[in-house]
């Protein structure tokens, strides 16, 4: 389980715990994702299927980007699934802020595990001269 598993209704806190002192995504943002995927799925009595997982992913992300203040864009899906259906490989999820500022989150994955998360800040607001 990577993060979170809608079909399983889990949550993988050594996953979400990887996100400590990032930008863009944090632990706040992910355990708000997550948590707010399952309510989604659990109160709205949502299908164990792509279907329902859309919907629910759709309203986690929406949580996230309240939380963060900033619109999550998710790069092209790059994880690779091995022979027993473990994701492996590492991924890109933006984050861009109403005042410019973009937060490139990568995600580096082994058999399911979240390894190491890294985030880069391009733009970041500038420093306001005084007059
Ligand atoms: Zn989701």
């Amino acid at each position: 389980m990577l993060v979170g598993s809608y079909g399983l209704s889990q949550i993988d806190v050594d996953d979400i715990a990887k996100f400590q002192g990032q930008e863009g995504a944090t632990v706040a943002s992910t355990l708000g994702h997550e948590l707010s995927e399952q309510q989604e799925k659990q109160l709205g009595k949502l299908g164990n299927d792509n279907a329902g997982y859309t919907k629910a992913h759709a309203v986690g992300t929406a949580t996230e980007n309240a939380i963060i203040g900033a619109t999550r864009v998710d790069g092209p899906p790059t994880f690779k699934t091995d022979f027993l259906n473990r994701v492996n490989g590492s991924q890109n999820t933006n984050y861009n802020y109403p005042n410019g500022k973009n937060v490139t989150v990568t995600v580096n994955v082994v058999k399911n595990n979240i390894t190491s998360v890294s985030s880069k800040v391009q733009n970041p607001s500038p420093v306001k001269k005084k007059p």
